[in-house]
């Protein structure tokens, strides 16, 4: 059976009435059933703690969404043995069969849409439509690499000698952690256990503490999708604890992880650790940071330059790994560019997520919101403060802000901020321009605005990015139309949503036989 082409998975319009309504039942449902109990799920049992950890909703700090039970080490141990002997059986399951566990799981996510939108928009205060992105994302992924894999599945034949015949197979490793973000709750989550998984490995998933509850409905979607017990863990708990002994088990064979570049680098230096009784060399799948920058040229169209920056540094409150936190604008448009951009940040709307009128909800939590404060505050003292929005008082709502003629080494311009912050950098012409869009250590996604064949054919160039998009913004990549994934120091490891992510998570075997 030949499968149809792969389509991404449309997206809800919430300006039609029985969507919004649907949305809003959703919410309420969702607050009638807060606070949701998360409890540990290893080997097919729930188990519950005495660790509590108390997860609010961003939006309004004085609500708590779900009370998760914090695994210890103890449960991080019971999850790798159940990994490692549920993998003996789970690598001889055919892969066209592992693929419709995928499938089936892509299904209830998508019947279950409205309920999941509305506990990413409660747990990590996600506006409604980033929230439906997310969630299209997590079912594209699901339907992607189970299509991909029933193709890997079949051998290929290298060479054409006759009398020998020999066959380039793809196994399964062994057990993977998977250690997620809560930036995109479900998505991410989603596709590093399915990648991990549909290729024959066996899983101990540990979400951020922040999305926990968004995790814990992807676990019981799983179940319910018919993963063998002990097949896919679930582990919430602090990363310092559970994240560190699964990173350090000499089980683990693959790791999965998306989240910042200190906790990255500190990953990768655990793996290089050999363990007594370790078997394999741990392979790491590590995606960090990003320092994004748009280049707008001289001769762009800045309606689109203006609606594209907004979106790509705002979206989210500018919590995504691939938001523009950099602008670098050409001498001749500056004034022009930075007025506009200016004048439409002021229309945006920062609210509740609740209210599908927001553009921007609040940052995740306390921590971040005090962090990113703390860097406008700095910002203010030693550049241009261009525009600062008002934000409701009662959560963690950080202010849309932009800062003009940043140098591009100032420390505003090189380090990631993971909030809706922008330096607009002022460049003498396109050399400068590109000189200043390479010199951060990062290069995950970038972007260009420009009428010009020759300019934008330079830029493709010479713009050291995973992800660079040409008159458009520089978020939303999507599951087969744009691989997702950086390199320098934004990370090792192929790109999500593309023809190499699945590979990483198998070894390739040659079988040669003389027939
Ligand atoms: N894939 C997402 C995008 O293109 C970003 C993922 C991330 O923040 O880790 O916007």
């Amino acid at each position: 059976k030949k499968p149809g082409r792969f389509y991404n998975e449309p997206l809800l319009d919430f300006a039609v009435k029985a969507d919004r309504e649907k949305m809003l039942k959703a919410l309420s449902d969702f607050k009638a059933s807060m606070p949701v109990n998360v409890p540990l799920h290893i080997n097919g049992k729930e188990i519950s703690t005495s660790n509590i950890f108390e997860r609010v909703n961003p939006s309004h700090a004085d609500q708590v969404v779900g009370k998760i039970n914090m695994g210890s080490v103890d449960h991080a141990e019971q999850a790798m043995q159940a990994a490692q002997t549920a993998f003996k059986t789970w690598k001889t399951v055919p892969a066209a069969k592992r693929a419709d566990m995928v499938d089936k799981l892509a299904d209830i996510m998508t019947r279950d849409k409205f309920k999941l939108i509305a506990t990413q928009v409660l747990e990590v205060g996600k506006p409604w439509a980033e929230a439906d992105g997310d969630i299209g994302e997590a079912i594209d992924f699901c339907r992607y690499y189970a299509r991909h894999m029933r193709e890997l599945a079949s051998p290929l034949r290298q060479g054409a000698l006759p009398g020998e015949l020999s066959q380039y197979i793809y196994k399964s490793r062994g057990v993977t952690a998977v250690i997620a973000p809560w930036n995109f709750p479900l998505a991410i989550l989603a596709g590093m256990v399915t990648a991990a998984a549909v290729t024959g490995n066996t899983v101990v998933m540990k979400p951020a503490e922040q999305s926990s509850v968004v995790a814990w409905g992807l676990m019981k979607m799983i179940v319910e999708a018919g993963f063998p017990a002990g097949v896919i863990n679930f582990l919430p708990g602090y990363g310092e604890e559970v994240g560190e002994y699964i990173v350090n088990h000499k089980f683990t064979t693959t790791i999965a992880f998306t989240g910042s570049k200190a906790v990255g680098l500190h990953i990768l230096n655990k793996a290089s650790l050999v363990q007594p009784g370790q078997t394999h060399v741990k392979r790491c799948i590590i995606e960090m940071g990003g320092k994004n920058a748009v280049i707008i040229d001289n001769d762009a169209d800045l309606d689109e330059a203006v609606d594209g920056v907004l979106y790509s540094s705002f979206g989210f409150s500018g919590q995504k790994c691939s938001a523009a936190s950099r602008v670098i604008v050409l001498d001749e448009v500056y004034d022009r560019f930075t007025d506009r951009l200016v004048e439409a940040a002021k229309s945006i709307e920062i609210g509740s997520a609740e209210n599908p009128k927001a553009y921007m909800g609040p940052v995740v939590d306390k921590e971040a919101y005090e962090r990113i404060l703390g860097t406008i505050a700095e910002g203010e003292k030693n550049h241009k403060l261009l525009f600062k929005a008002n934000v409701p008082s009662n959560g963690y709502y950080a202010p849309a802000t932009i800062f003009g003629n940043v140098p591009g080494d100032a420390k505003l311009a090189q380090q990631e901020i993971f909030g809706p912050v922008v330096a607009v950098i002022r460049a003498k012409n396109l050399d400068h321009a590109l000189e200043i869009a390479n010199s951060t250590e990062y290069a995950l996604t970038g972007g260009l605005f420009s009428r010009s064949p020759a300019n934008i054919a330079r830029v493709k160039e010479e713009f050291e990015v995973g992800n660079l998009y040409v008159n458009r913004g520089i978020t939303g990549a999507m599951v087969d139309r744009h691989p997702f994934g950086g390199f320098k120091m934004s990370g090792v490891g192929s790109k999500t949503g593309g023809i190499d992510y699945l590979k990483q998570y198998m070894e390739p075997i040659c079988v040669t036989e003389n027939t």
